[in-house]
């Protein structure tokens, strides 16, 4: 099993992991199978998808317009960050990505990125390999 630590920068940001996923990987004896990755934190989702600035732009506008900061949430009578709980909730904490030859089996213009949703924050990520037909 391995464990990522990314330190954020901002309140919501997406953070591209891929590459310390996939480095992770050459530690494991995984030739076949599957990764699992997961965060083990209530305000950040992990998420595959496009790099592309224009669409991540969209996805911080709508998660904005769904889940906008400034209602009254129960959840902020005891801490202020409920719009980050909720966002959380409706995005993902794992993710399942298959792997060959040690290299994930992602299509080419797929991307892993951690999700903060009440940054800036130092975030573990769980990375744990689910198969191996290495032995
Ligand atoms: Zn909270």
């Amino acid at each position: 099993m391995g464990e990522i630590s990314i330190s954020t920068n901002e309140r919501f940001e997406l953070v591209d992991i891929t590459y310390e996923v996939q480095k992770l990987l050459e530690d494991f004896d995984l030739d076949e199978g599957a990764v699992l990755i997961f965060t083990k934190h209530t305000t950040t989702a992990l998420m595959i998808n496009e790099k592309e600035t224009g669409l991540l732009k969209d996805f911080k506008k709508i998660m904005k317009e769904l889940v906008p900061e400034g209602r009254e949430y129960e959840h902020n009578r005891i801490d202020n960050n409920a719009d980050s709980h909720l966002r959380a909730i409706l995005l993902s904490s794992s993710l399942v990505v298959p792997v060959s030859n040690r290299r994930l089996e992602l299509g080419s213009w797929q991307r892993i990125f951690l999700v903060e949703l009440d940054g800036p924050r130092t975030r573990k990520i769980i990375v744990k390999p689910l198969l191996s037909t290495g032995e």
